[in-house]
């Protein structure tokens, strides 16, 4: 992960910072290989959607658009923001 990536190269701002977030939270398993954030298996599918968020908010708008409907999917569940964000 890295904080350092060009700004051009990123076509979503917001997914891309949403991105970081998780990717922050989740960012390693634990000794049983689990999310040391959310303790689902590793890689968690918080883990799984942030990496393809930020692959895709760097990529064109098409893509970016389909990883932020999966996001606002995932954030319209009540345990979103409490396990996951
Ligand atoms: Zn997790």
């Amino acid at each position: 992960m890295s904080r350092l990536a060009k700004a051009a190269d990123i076509t979503d701002p917001l997914l891309w910072r949403d991105a970081q977030h998780m990717l922050g939270r989740h960012s390693s398993p634990d000794e049983q290989d689990q999310c040391a954030w959310c303790g689902k298996a590793w890689p968690c599918d918080a883990r799984r959607l942030a990496e393809r968020a930020a692959a895709a908010s760097k990529r064109g708008w098409r893509e970016s658009w389909t990883a932020r409907h999966d996001i606002n999917n995932l954030r319209s569940l009540p345990r979103w923001r409490r396990e996951f964000y």
